[in-house]
């Protein structure tokens, strides 16, 4: 399998590519398409979450406990003393980030349901939602975010399943076909759970007409040199 900096490495260029001829396309300001870069480069760390002693998931739950002890400070300002307020915070953090992390890692198996092309839609999607809702960047960025968490992870499937083949190509190794799979299914009802949220998230979504053009771009009349 690849490691975390050919995984970094392959999603930040792929994303770098294909943002920046956004930009050339007139589809992304130059903002946006930063923001598409960071998004797909980050996004190829995604699948390997579930692997426990990631670096990716360390960071992950890292950002999770600071954010958790924002919201701690945020909520208890105005009623709680300095000392307080930071031991609170501090506790906060401890918990989400060792604690949080323990109990995902627990429930979770490497190279299991999230390392998947349902899970990279489900991942998608959740960005998109995130984006839209949360971010309020509207639908057109929203969908952009979606395009680029699931190029990311899609590159770090590939890579993976590219590592597994010897490289004289003539023997595939044992690991070949765990790493770009539909779905897990030795776990029939986490797929069906995460295929019904991916659907359901995917229904409700606002529509990507704004893409239309993109769509309909003629390739030959694109100016490539
Ligand atoms: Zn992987």
């Amino acid at each position: 399998m690849a490691d975390f900096k050919t995984h970094l490495l392959g999603a930040t260029l792929v994303s770098g590519l294909a943002s920046t001829a956004l930009i050339s396309l007139d589809e992304a300001s130059v903002t946006e398409a930063l923001g598409y870069w960071v998004v797909g480069s980050v996004a190829g760390l995604l699948p390997d979450i579930d692997s426990d002693n990631s670096i990716a998931l360390e960071w992950l739950f890292s950002g999770l406990g600071v954010v958790a002890a924002c919201l701690i400070i945020v909520g208890g300002s105005s009623q709680l003393g300095i000392l307080s307020l930071w031991l609170l915070a501090a506790l906060g953090f401890v918990l989400v980030r060792y604690l949080g992390l323990w109990v995902f890692a627990g429930f979770t198996v490497h190279r299991g349901i999230l390392h998947s092309w349902l899970a990279n839609a489900f991942f998608a999607l959740l960005g998109l939602w995130l984006s839209y809702i949360w971010l309020n960047t509207g639908a057109k960025v929203a969908w952009g975010v979606a395009a680029f968490i699931w190029l990311g992870a899609s590159i770090h499937l590939l890579l993976d399943e590219c590592y597994s083949v010897d490289l004289m190509g003539a023997r595939l190794k044992s690991s070949w076909g765990s790493a770009a799979k539909l779905t897990d299914f030795t776990q029939p009802g986490a797929s069906l759970l995460l295929l019904l949220a991916t659907l359901l998230m995917a229904h409700e979504a606002p529509s990507a007409n704004s893409w239309g053009r993109l769509w309909r771009l003629d390739w030959s009349q694109v100016s490539w040199f």
